[in-house]
């Protein structure tokens, strides 16, 4: 999962929010004025439609009634169909309308007997629809091009064809017997203009609506362009406006005459994006409006995550450095929103009892480590001792038996090696059993610490002072080398024990045999046996001195 900061993700939301809130307004509002304005041009369309309807059924039924009247001339119900004053009427009525192109009566046969300026007189219109209608009452009829009168009619300006709308009415005599018509032909123009200016003279009205005249099967009458075009069906042609084919479009029947067939619709349509411009142009702006809303949302969004995040960016950089034992950590403690100061504090009092604990526990640390310290030394000090008295006498501190047996092996193997003789001596204190007797046993063993003191200080520090036995002491030379002769060592020994001061014993001596190695023996037990047989000589002759092969003491008498 990718992870952004909170900064961005505060942002984010803030800015998407604020942006979908913002379009679904925006659509919202731009949905209702389309709606709203279709609703208000549609009904405009349609008031229009009406008045211009309204208008061209008045026209229409004023023009059925004028030749209604014309027919209904006393000349023309005595029969008098060639009568000038009929012409005179027709003359007037062309005069003053001159939408009328032409104006005449013919007999029952469809003969014209006479016309206003003389047009088509004589000839026969029996086959024309306007005539046939005309016999059986009263007519208007839908529009038509010229037949008769194409060729003596000036043309439309505009090259048009010459078009026509006519009106009929039967003439009748005073037995009520139909014995010719009264026909009329009405420029065709005349009814589009009257649909035109009705339109356009409307207050809504616009350079992009058009004005339609629809016949009775849904057809286009006019304009030219579309004419014959199916606009609506018979059930669609009711008054109403409607939305269709790109067009918001209105329709309204025309108010014709009771006494004719004719069912005509005014339909006004305008373009629906004409139409619903304005509401679009609403939508636009709010659309503007809005992405420049939300550019605002999202810098203020972007502050207020500042503003939010900022505390929690440090609080995770601290707790991060807390982590990785580095120096800096700094915990804000002060901070408007309640949860982020709690949070501060928190962690900044957790971190300091981290701190106490971390150190305490270093503490612990280092007096375990002190502890242990000294618990080796401890362990190594006994040891030690433990060696030490292992191969030491525990009342003298020389050797101890243990040891010189190990030695004299040593010393045997390495004589027998290198052939460098080496000697034992063996000291017995003299009538050591008396002195115990008298003075005790305590100070006993204070002559015998003495004496092993005087023993070891009577020697060099290669050679080898050990306990032997109770009151017995040996002592290994591995060099003989002159003058210091084995014989001399014992004598400097037994001169310095019996010169010594003992302090509660007095005086005490010691009686020494001595043993030189021999290539000889084949076991360390056979120079024992020497030293001992001449430590044995010693006492024999009256202790205090020392004894060897070959080298007879002289005692020095105290
Ligand atoms: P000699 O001259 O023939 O050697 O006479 P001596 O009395 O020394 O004879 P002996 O060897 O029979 O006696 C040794 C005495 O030394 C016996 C014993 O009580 C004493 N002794 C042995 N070990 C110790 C000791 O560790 N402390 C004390 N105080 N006396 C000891
Ligand atoms: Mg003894
Ligand atoms: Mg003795």
């Amino acid at each position: 999962m990718l992870k952004a900061s909170l900064r961005s993700h505060l942002t984010l939301w803030f800015t998407g929010l604020s942006l979908l809130t913002l379009l679904s307004v925006g659509f919202y509002v731009g949905h209702i004025a389309t709606e709203q304005m279709k609703q208000a041009s549609g009904n405009a369309l349609l008031n229009t439609a009406r008045s211009a309807a309204t208008s061209l059924g008045e026209q229409l039924r004023e023009r059925q009634l004028e030749v209604y009247m014309l027919s209904r001339a006393p000349h023309l119900e005595r029969g008098d169909l060639d009568n000038p004053a009929i012409l005179k009427s027709m003359q007037l009525r062309t005069q003053a309308r001159t939408e009328y192109a032409w104006m005449g009566v013919t007999d029952a046969e469809g003969r014209v007997h006479q016309a206003v300026n003389g047009l088509l007189v004589g000839q026969s219109v029996q086959q024309r629809p306007w005539f046939q209608a005309g016999l059986r009452g009263q007519y208007t009829g839908d529009p038509h091009e010229a037949v008769l009168l194409a060729k003596l009619l000036p043309g439309m300006p505009n090259g048009e064809p010459l078009r026509f709308i006519d009106f009929a009415a039967p003439i009748h005599n005073a037995e009520g017997q139909v014995i010719g018509v009264l026909g009329a032909h009405a420029h065709w123009s005349w009814i589009t203009r009257i649909v035109e200016s009705a339109a356009f003279s409307h207050k809504n009205a616009s350079p992009d609506i058009e004005a339609l005249i629809i016949d009775n099967d849904g057809k286009v009458l006019y304009p030219e362009a579309l004419m014959g075009q199916q606009l609506a069906t018979n059930d669609s042609k009711s008054s109403g406006w409607s939305v269709g084919n790109g067009y918001l479009t209105s329709m309204v029947t025309v108010p014709t005459p009771s006494t004719t067939e004719l069912s005509w619709s005014i339909a006004l349509r305008q373009p629906l994006e004409t139409a619903l411009q304005p509401a679009h142009l609403l939508l636009y702006k709010l659309l503007i409006l809005g992405v420049f809303a939300a550019v605002i949302f999202g810098v203020v969004a972007y502050y207020l995550a500042l503003y939010l995040s900022r505390p929690i960016e440090q609080l995770a950089r601290s707790a991060k450095q807390v982590q990785d034992n580095q120096p800096g950590a700094h915990f804000p403690l002060q901070h408007p929103v309640r949860e982020i100061a709690q949070l501060g504090q928190s962690i900044e009092a957790m971190t300091h009892s981290l701190l106490g604990k971390e150190r305490e526990l270093q503490q612990a640390n280092a007096t375990l480590e002190a502890t242990v310290a000294q618990r080796t030394a401890d362990l190594m000090q006994a040891n030690a001792e433990l060696l030490n008295l292992a191969t030491h006498d525990a009342l003298t501190g020389v050797f101890n038996r243990r040891r010189f047996d190990e030695k004299l092996t040593e010393y045997s193997l390495l004589f027998r090696r290198t052939g460098r003789p080496f000697a034992l001596l063996l000291i017995d204190a003299d009538h050591f059993k008396r002195i115990n007797d008298t003075h005790g046993h305590a100070v006993g063993d204070e002559v015998l610490q003495q004496l092993a003191q005087l023993i070891q200080t009577s020697l060099r520090t290669t050679d080898f002072v050990a306990r032997y036995g109770g009151e017995e002491f040996a002592v290994l030379l591995p060099e003989i080398s002159m003058p210091d002769t084995p014989e001399r060592v014992a004598e400097k020994i037994r001169a310095a024990v019996a010169e010594a001061d003992f302090a509660t014993a007095g005086q005490v001596t010691v009686s020494v045999g001595v043993g030189l190695a021999d290539p000889a023996d084949n076991s360390p037990g056979n120079l024992i046996k020497r030293a001992d047989q001449q430590l044995y000589q010693a006492k024999a002759a009256g202790r205090n001195q020392v004894a060897s092969h070959g080298y007879s003491a002289t005692p020095t008498q105290p």
